[in-house]
């Protein structure tokens, strides 16, 4: 008597802990347990031997335990069929086009600035970057514009009131100025990044823009390096159809200095309004590092000589894509930069 309790009581512990993730396990549980020759069947047997004083205690016993494996089993079915049919509905048909996933486009200005460091990466020049908050010292002084200098009026900008030292760098001539402070020469660095002035907003000009300036500085370097490192870039930038010329200019870094235009790629020289009826667009500014700068930063301004360059990666961009608006870059039409999709 006391076996077949605790027979049951082990078929119970099995049957609770049945697992069934398919309808092919729930009816092999059937068979297993509700089958013609089923454990619930063979149990059930037990009954002839069961004295006739406790058949009616078993029986209930029993009958207890058949509807406790049925329960289960309905449960298995259920469970299982629901299962596979929600897999079923799942299945993704791997023939159909997949959802459209939008994709953006890099910003023209960076598609610009890219090309102009990929043009001088091909010359040796290694990219140099360093903070947009910059202090007096490498933004002005260092530049050879000490305070009260005429030309840091030109370059008017944000001060941060509680410490006046602190500005928001005006060029990426900071940024040379940090490289030659390191002392390590020879120098050939190019400087991309975003610069801050104090201007009005225009259709020409921004209170911040982006800039690339480079930096050679070793033993003889000469102005017709310059001269030759910058034709090849505006070739290898507009292409061959053009002219170019340098004219005499005036920046506090560098002497002599000097402005490079190139003749207009919208009327080829005729004149049109963007060269102002001149023929000729400027692209940049130049000239060799003056000596000032380097005694500066710690260099042997009698054994070293360098030159220097700086352009507005805005002015380039416009003059690439024929853009009229400066104010374009920074208004997130997506009529505009969608433009640009095609160039990345
Ligand atoms: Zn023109």
């Amino acid at each position: 008597m006391e076996q077949l309790l605790e027979k049951i009581a082990s078929f119970k512990t099995e049957i609770s802990s049945f697992i069934a993730t398919k309808t092919d396990e729930a009816e092999a549980f059937r068979i297993k347990y509700l089958g013609s020759k089923g454990l619930v069947k063979e149990v059930m047997g037990e009954m002839k031997h069961v004295a006739a004083d406790k058949k009616r205690e078993f029986g209930q016993l029993l009958n207890e335990f058949k509807l406790f494996a049925e329960a289960k089993y309905e449960e298995l079915k259920t469970a299982t069929e629901n299962g596979e049919s929600s897999a079923n509905a799942a299945l993704i048909d791997l023939s159909l086009p997949g959802d459209p996933m939008p994709v953006g486009s890099r910003h023209p200005i960076s598609l610009v600035r890219n090309e102009v460091v990929s043009i001088f990466q091909r010359l040796g020049f290694a990219v140099a970057e360093g903070p947009e908050i910059e202090d007096d010292w490498h933004n002005f002084t260092a530049l050879n514009m000490p305070e009260n200098h005429t030309a840091r009026d030109m370059q008017d900008t944000f001060y941060i009131s509680q410490n006046p030292d602190w500005i928001l760098r005006t060029h990426t001539s900071s940024v040379q100025v940090r490289e030659m402070e390191k002392g390590k020469l020879p120098i050939r660095i190019i400087c991309p990044g975003r610069v801050y002035r104090n201007e009005t907003i225009s259709a020409r000009a921004h209170c911040f823009f982006h800039q690339v300036e480079g930096l050679y500085i070793a033993d003889n370097v000469s102005f017709a390096d310059l001269k030759q490192t910058l034709y090849f870039f505006v070739q290898e930038m507009f292409g061959k159809d053009f002219k170019v010329r340098f004219r005499p200019s005036y920046f506090p870094f560098t002497e002599p200095s000097a402005e490079m235009d190139i003749s207009c790629l919208i009327c080829g020289g005729t004149g049109c309004n963007v060269c102002k009826h001149t023929g000729w667009v400027e692209i940049l500014g130049c000239g060799m590092v003056h000596p000032n700068l380097l005694e500066n930063c710690g260099i042997d301004s009698n054994k070293y000589t360098g030159f220097a360059f700086g352009m507005g990666i805005e002015r380039i961009t416009m003059l690439k894509y024929q853009i009229k608006d400066l104010r374009l870059f920074s208004e997130n039409d997506v009529r505009f930069l969608r433009q640009f999709t095609p160039a990345i």
